[in-house]
């Protein structure tokens, strides 16, 4: 606009207030910038940047969060008051006297984010090395096929099992305060001995411990690492009708304690088999939370990959063998224009995945899972997160993916979903094999592994036990084949 400037027979809408951050807006920054606009543009109606639909309603129904950080965060309705304060502001030469400017630029001077100087302290002192592991994929490969004993076509599940009604009363009771945490640990361990029992009686290969303790990927790792604020009511829409409350990003990230490591061991300690160790990836932590914006999404991203990684650290030395990093979001931060892809953002991304698992054992294998999200564009990244396998949602694109990953040379081990966990469906024996028969013309069939599409934790308990079953069964014909 400032060369080619503005019609004067058009009304401009200038997006003056962000409309997708939670945070209050600089008075000061915000009139120069309205000052450049109004150069060029003679009718200017002051708007916010998008459509309110990605914040939460009103700070005003939060009563939990400490003063300092309620003052610095502006929800929906404390945007529109930013407008309407900043309408006058314009209007008013002395803007720089008045009560509400003077009163904005004290808050924006004082900065209350919880920093910590060892967490900016140890993402400083990173270097090449630690985002390697120690050896070549398809090395390390070899080294696990023989240490996990793994049969061809691994059967696995993606890590939740359906949350019954007792499940969430469960955490609900918790939450409220009405079960002690020992009565809520006592209840989570029923639900995972049940859990490990049926996986063991139909024979999946690789277990899970169900994440009965978990509502969503995000909020569990949220409340065990410090550097995030929870609101009460800050809701917003996810997708559809289902709603979510994304923690905001309010300091420096740390683990202050292991907080999968009790659940894992305990499942592990049920069976002979292998429970996969279960964490969500720093890239979808971030994107499901509110950023701070005082630092790069980087340098955020590289803190909860450090602390991602401690857990893994702390999981492998508690003896699991197998775990798995979930990288559900990991696309959603792409630029629109598909030319800008290869940009810093992925690079980023990738690198803050690989932190999260560089420094295991060879022989642990680190499993990934992806969904929400086609991937076909973006295979040579995919593959260099350096995972040994992927498990991601295959069953409602044809499979066209596996072309791709073949002629991308994909080294990452594959579970592609044989069916689709979003409807109730039951799949049958024989349609799981023939699945299967398409996946093993495309693939090799070391590198297969067979699973539904994504967790389990919205299907009902009757349906899964069936489809799990037909997989299992299939899986095992398809075997006795090769
Ligand atoms: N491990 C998670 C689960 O099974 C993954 C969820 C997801 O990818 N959306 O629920
Ligand atoms: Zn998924």
């Amino acid at each position: 606009m400032e060369t080619y400037g503005f019609p004067d027979d058009k009304v401009l809408f200038a997006g003056l207030v962000n409309g997708k951050n939670i945070w209050r807006s600089d008075y000061a920054i915000k009139l120069k910038l309205l000052t450049r606009i109004r150069k060029k543009a003679e009718k200017v109606v002051l708007s916010t940047s998008c459509s309110l639909l990605h914040v939460p309603y009103t700070v005003g129904n939060e009563n939990q969060l400490p003063d300092d950080v309620k003052g610095h965060l502006a929800f929906a309705c404390e945007k529109l008051g930013e407008l309407a304060e900043l309408a006058a502001l314009a209007d008013n030469t002395d803007f720089a006297d008045t009560e509400e400017f003077q009163a904005n630029q004290e808050l924006i001077a004082h900065n209350a984010i919880r920093t910590d100087e060892e967490v900016q302290e140890r993402v400083k002192a990173l270097s090449e090395k630690d985002f390697h592991r120690k050896e070549r994929r398809t090395d390390r490969q070899m080294l696990q096929r023989k240490a996990l004993a793994q049969k061809l076509l691994p059967t696995t599940t993606i890590g939740s099992f359906p949350q019954i009604e007792d499940v969430k009363r469960n955490r609900f009771r918790f939450k409220k305060g009405e079960i002690t945490k020992a009565e809520y640990d006592e209840k989570i361990k029923g639900f995972i001995r049940e859990c490990v029992r049926f996986q063991d009686e139909i024979g999946l290969v690789v277990l899970v411990h169900g994440e009965f303790e978990r509502n969503d990927m995000v909020e569990y790792f949220g409340e065990n690492l410090s550097g995030f604020v929870f609101t009460q009511n800050g809701w917003v829409q996810s997708y559809g009708t289902r709603g979510v409350k994304p923690p905001i990003v309010f300091g420096d990230i740390k683990r202050e304690r292991d907080f999968t490591v009790a659940y894992i061991s305990y499942a592990n300690s049920l069976t002979e088999k292998d429970v996969k160790g279960m964490l969500t990836g720093p890239v979808t932590i971030l994107n499901w939370s509110f950023p701070r914006e005082d630092i790069s999404l980087k340098e955020c991203m590289y803190q909860i990959a450090l602390a991602l990684q401690d857990e893994v650290l702390a999981l492998e030395q508690a003896g699991v063998r197998i775990i798995q990093i979930d990288e559900a979001a990991l696309r959603e931060k792409l630029p629109l224009r598909k030319e800008d892809w290869y940009s810093e953002y992925l690079d980023d991304a990738i690198l803050a995945f690989r932190l999260t698992s560089s420094k295991v054992r060879s022989e642990t294998q680190i499993h990934t899972h992806m969904c929400y999200s086609e991937f076909e564009e973006i295979i040579p990244a995919i593959d260099a997160m350096d995972a040994d396998v992927i498990t991601f949602e295959a069953s409602r694109s044809q499979l066209t993916i596996l072309d791709s990953l073949k002629e991308n040379h994909f080294e990452t081990e594959v579970g592609p979903g044989v069916y689709d966990i979003h409807s109730p469906r039951v799949p049958g024996v024989e349609e799981i094999k023939e699945t299967l028969d398409l996946m093993l013309h495309k693939l090799p069939a070391e590198n297969l592994w067979v699973n539904p599409d994504c967790g389990l934790k919205t299907r009902g308990p009757q349906e899964t036990g069936q489809s799990l079953k037909n997989m299992v069964q299939a899986a095992k014909e398809i075997r006795e084949k090769l």
